[in-house]
């Protein structure tokens, strides 16, 4: 018996950052949605614990016990004193190191399928209380749709969304770290006085009427100025989809994936054919959001 599980890639449409505290970490403001690119994690009985990836990006994910996948399984099994003896497996579309949560997401969805595999009946309080240990974007990645994460990023307030948004994403030629676009981050700040990080009420405003031109208006990343001084091509990434009629164009958390706010299908599809044009990045996407989160796919769960 196997168990799968779905779980999506997220988009950040604000990120605020706060000054770094002294534990080196940052207070976020930061509103997590949701899109419809999806990585499937499945997990069956083994002798021992095993990891393995299909997809374009399957050579860049760890297949050791630094998995974010298989560390969800250690954890869970810890707590219940069993052997975490499964093989997982990870199907693979979301970008690695693209700023999309594509580790965070695999985490999250170990952790609902072996829950589910071994009967251990967890919790959703205690799913994400392992979330929260594995990453601050582990939460999010279970809980899916729209929130807004505080502390770290991983203390979650579930955001009303009042429609679908469509958005192309494009993804780079190669990864950026989290850690290091923070330290880029700290290095342009020196010296400067950084607010405390706030969700913006027009924000979420524009979020729960579903108005795509409000959002658009109002989205931000204060990390986008440090990823664009780590990897400066991503500027003629953004202005490729400006110009053709992105409403909104801008970084996706760490980066590098960037992100294209679109109005709808038609314009989504000419602003992802002349980013395919431009030469700038190494594939493009196009994804609605919000995404349900992670969810357990086969077998087919039984309606309550
Ligand atoms: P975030 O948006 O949460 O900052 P990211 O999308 O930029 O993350 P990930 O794809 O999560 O980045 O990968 C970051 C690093 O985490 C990878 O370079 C890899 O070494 C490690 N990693 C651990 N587990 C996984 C996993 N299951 N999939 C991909 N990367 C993983």
């Amino acid at each position: 018996m196997s168990v799968t599980v779905r779980v999506p890639a997220k988009v950040n449409v604000q990120l605020a950052v706060g000054a770094a505290r002294p534990d080196g970490f940052h207070d976020l403001a930061n509103v997590f949605l949701a899109v419809g690119l999806y990585d499937e994690v499945t997990v069956t009985p083994a002798d021992e614990l095993r990891v393995t990836c299909e997809g374009p990006d399957a050579g860049q994910v760890p297949l050791d016990g630094t998995n974010l996948a298989a560390r969800a399984a250690i954890a869970l099994a810890a707590r219940r004193a069993i052997e975490p003896a499964v093989h997982l497996h990870i199907a693979k579309d979301i970008p690695v190191a693209g700023g999309m949560a594509g580790g965070s997401a695999d985490g999250a969805g170990a952790l609902l399928a072996c829950d589910t595999l071994w009967g251990t009946g967890a919790s959703r309080a205690e799913l994400l209380s392992i979330c929260a240990e594995l990453g601050s974007d582990v939460p999010f990645s279970l809980v899916g749709g729209a929130a807004l994460g505080v502390g770290r990023g991983e203390r979650l307030t579930a955001l009303e969304t009042g429609g679908t948004f469509h958005w192309v994403f494009a993804m780079a030629g190669r990864g950026l770290s989290t850690p290091a676009v923070f330290r880029e981050f700290d290095r342009l700040a020196e010296g400067r006085d950084i607010p405390a990080p706030v969700a913006a009420p027009d924000l979420l405003e524009a979020l729960a009427k579903g108005d795509a031109d409000a959002l658009a208006a109002t989205v931000s990343n204060d990390l986008q100025p440090a990823a664009l001084s780590l990897f400066p091509e991503l500027a003629a990434t953004l202005d490729a989809g400006r110009a053709a009629g992105a409403l909104a164009a801008l970084v996706s958390g760490s980066g590098p994936t960037t992100a294209f706010l679109v109005r709808d299908p038609d314009s989504g599809a000419e602003v992802a054919e002349a980013l395919r044009a431009s030469g700038t990045c190494r594939t493009v996407r196009t994804a609605t959001a919000p995404a349900p989160g992670a969810s357990v796919v086969a077998p087919a769960p039984t309606p309550a």
